[in-house]
């Protein structure tokens, strides 16, 4: 049983390495950022509520990211364990998850927070088309596609994020060093805390990350 938390600014590749986690783990992944999604598409009043802050690179408030992490982790395929992506991102959010974690008998097991300069966070960002249908991250230039505009996975149609205007994309890192970076000191405190450096390629990036977590569960 391992639960493992991403933690990282956006564009520090958090989706891209929790894809190949999750392939390589067999757990699943938790993204809010995808929930969210997910509940817009479906025009639920979650996701209507959830947009009007996301359009505006603000985080969604606490008590309904929470409650609906809760509900998405209660479900029987997280039982074994579960990689957070993108949550928590404020310091109620980590407390609320030790106690939903601590209720289940379990603890956030590793902290691997990926670390990426500004100027190379908002290339990322720029850069960054998802699938429409299954989720998966491309990035124009630094993982392209092979068919222009058309998923590897599942041949499904890519987007660019509504949020990732160039507006929106400086407010989030904002937003990311004021509320979420103190998390770090938060788990290095606890000595859940493990660095990576983010930006290399893909492949080493999950090499140490896999590496990290090799070491916690033996
Ligand atoms: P990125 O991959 O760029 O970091 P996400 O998909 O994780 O973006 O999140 C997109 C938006 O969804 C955030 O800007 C925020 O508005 C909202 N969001 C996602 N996760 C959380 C969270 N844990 N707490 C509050 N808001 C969140
Ligand atoms: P996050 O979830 O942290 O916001 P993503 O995984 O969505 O980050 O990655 C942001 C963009 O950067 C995507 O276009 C992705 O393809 C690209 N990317 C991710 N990791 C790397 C890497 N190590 N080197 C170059 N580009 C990367
Ligand atoms: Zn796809």
């Amino acid at each position: 049983m391992v639960d493992i938390i991403l933690l990282g600014a956006p564009g520090a590749g958090k989706g891209t390495q929790a894809e190949l986690l999750r392939d390589g783990l067999g757990l699943p992944s938790v993204s809010s950022g995808d929930l969210f999604r997910a509940a817009l598409s479906e025009r639920t009043s979650l996701g209507l509520r959830a947009k009007t802050y996301m359009d505006k690179g603000e985080l969604v408030p606490d008590e309904i990211t929470v409650g609906m992490v809760a509900e998405r982790i209660s479900q029987a395929d997280c039982a074994a364990g579960v990689i957070f992506d993108g949550f928590p991102r404020t310091v109620a959010q980590a407390e609320a998850l030790d106690g939903l974690l601590g209720k289940m008998r379990r603890r956030v097991d590793i902290v691997l927070c990926i670390q990426v300069l500004e100027d190379v966070l908002l290339r990322r960002l720029a850069g960054r088309w998802t699938c429409r249908n299954c989720g998966a991250i491309y990035h124009r230039e630094f993982n392209p596609e092979k068919v222009q505009g058309v998923c590897d996975a599942c041949g499904g149609e890519l987007y660019q994020r509504p949020d990732d205007t160039p507006e929106t994309q400086q407010r989030r890192i904002q937003v990311y060093l004021q509320q979420t970076a103190p998390l770090e000191e938060y788990y290095r405190g606890r000595g859940l805390l493990v660095e990576v450096n983010g930006e290399q390629a893909v492949d080493a990036v999950q090499h140490d990350i896999v590496d990290a977590i090799g070491i916690v569960r033996s």
